[in-house]
């Protein structure tokens, strides 16, 4: 009985497998580089099962998944039980800004799109492919990181070029991490009964991005026509003076490519440390008194302090900040220097409950501040239901 379906989130240096039933999520499998290596998490129920991979295992990724499915019982047969597949798309374009079936058209236009990003788009056609193969006939259904963002007003998505060339084109700001934020929207939703007017969403993982939320709808977001925009990110360099990309490519004879690779990979975190671009390594460095550690966490959360001013502005005020992702989570360190000194936007931290708050749901704001929390994102679970709900009205 097809009662199942399968979710895949294919990111730059993981991936990401679940298997649901219903909302019950059955199965989940987490692949990861880590320095050298590649490594996999299993998680069956309680069971959570570690291994080292090849780097040829971690790339067929997919054929382990539906062994491990079989092999744990999540599925006996997960060619006959699984319904559909979720699959999160993060690609530039109107077209990729909608929930959709995979079709020939689908992957004609990706394709097409794999010049203008090849980093996002070529991993996402070699998992399309393998999804192909192994599980041939069962329907892929493309998740937009995008959608949420559909609805911005131009005054937030317009960049300030040729109307006709931006038209032609389609340069404007599309956003991304949608996912997660319709997520956190769910799940406010859920825990408080009904959603604040005016929300402020910090989703701070590898990729970071802070989105401006009106009655559960985004008006505004950090990132912009691709994912390089706005916060500084593990890698990413964020916002950057244009004309100092002029002089970077002039000065290192950087093509298109090479400098859309050196802003994904080298800059950021990484960059201004020229040490690490994880959270954790910099703290430590930090207190070991490197400062190019703490030039790095410094400006990491000062932009975010940048955007968060600028929503409030945006939204005329605000009843609600969020933290989400592998840093909003679980590092209290950095939602502290986030809010240092945001008391003038009524902002204030309780230091004990935002110490103790780890990858939990949690209000961490004193009695007198504006609303401030801890929300899980569920990624995998939303692509789920986003999947399911196209499923009803498009069978
Ligand atoms: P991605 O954007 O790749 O999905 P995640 O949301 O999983 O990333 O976040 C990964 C980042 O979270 C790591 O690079 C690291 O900087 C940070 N991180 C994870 N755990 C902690 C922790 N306990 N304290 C501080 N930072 C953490």
């Amino acid at each position: 009985m097809r009662d199942k379906d399968l979710v895949v989130n294919i990111g730059s240096d993981s991936k990401k497998y679940a298997l649901y039933e219903g909302t019950e999520r059955r199965f989940f499998a987490h692949f990861e580089k880590e320095a050298e290596a590649f490594i996999v998490t299993f998680q069956t129920g309680d069971s959570k099962e570690k291994r080292m991979l090849s780097e040829k295992d971690y790339e067929n990724a997919l054929a382990g998944v539906l062994e491990e499915i079989k092999r744990s019982g999540a599925a006996a047969a997960p060619e006959r039980e699984i319904r559909a597949v979720g699959f999160r798309v993060v690609a530039p374009g109107s077209f990729f800004q909608k929930h959709r079936l995979v079709d020939s058209e689908f992957v004609k236009r990706l394709k097409s799109e794999r010049g203008l990003a090849p980093l996002h788009a070529e991993p996402m056609l070699a998992e399309l492919g393998r999804l192909d193969k192994l599980l041939p006939k069962i329907p892929v259904i493309a998740v937009s990181d995008s959608a949420f963002h559909a609805a911005m007003p131009p005054v937030a998505s317009v960049y300030a070029i040729p109307h006709a060339i931006a038209e032609k084109f389609e340069i404007r700001r599309f956003g991304y991490h949608g996912i997660s934020f319709s997520s956190v929207v769910r799940k406010v939703k859920a825990t408080l009964g009904t959603m604040p007017s005016r929300v402020i969403m910090c989703h701070l993982g590898n990729g970071a991005s802070v989105t401006a939320v009106k009655d559960g709808q985004s008006v505004d977001t950090s990132m912009g026509f691709t994912p390089l925009e706005g916060l500084v990110m593990g890698t990413r360099s964020g916002d950057i003076d244009p004309g100092a990309l002029i002089e970077l490519a002039k000065r290192l004879k950087l093509s298109p490519d090479k400098l859309e690779s050196f802003l994904y990979h080298e800059c950021g975190l990484l960059g201004v440390s020229g040490e690490s671009n994880d959270i954790r390594d910099l703290l430590k460095l930090e207190k070991e008194g490197d400062s190019r550690a703490a030039l790095a966490l410094d400006l990491f959360a000062y932009r975010i302090k940048k955007y968060i001013g600028a929503y409030a502005a945006a939204l005329n005020g605000f009843d609600l900040v969020t933290f989400s992702g592998g840093i909003g989570e679980r590092s209290f360190a950095m939602r502290e220097r986030v809010m240092r000194g945001l008391d003038g936007l009524g902002l204030a931290l309780d230091q004990s409950k935002n110490n103790a708050a780890e990858s939990v749901d949690a209000f961490i704001n004193q009695e007198s501040s504006k609303d401030i929390a801890v929300i899980v994102t569920d990624e995998m679970g939303e692509i789920a239901a986003i999947a399911a709900t196209f499923l009803k009205v498009q069978p």
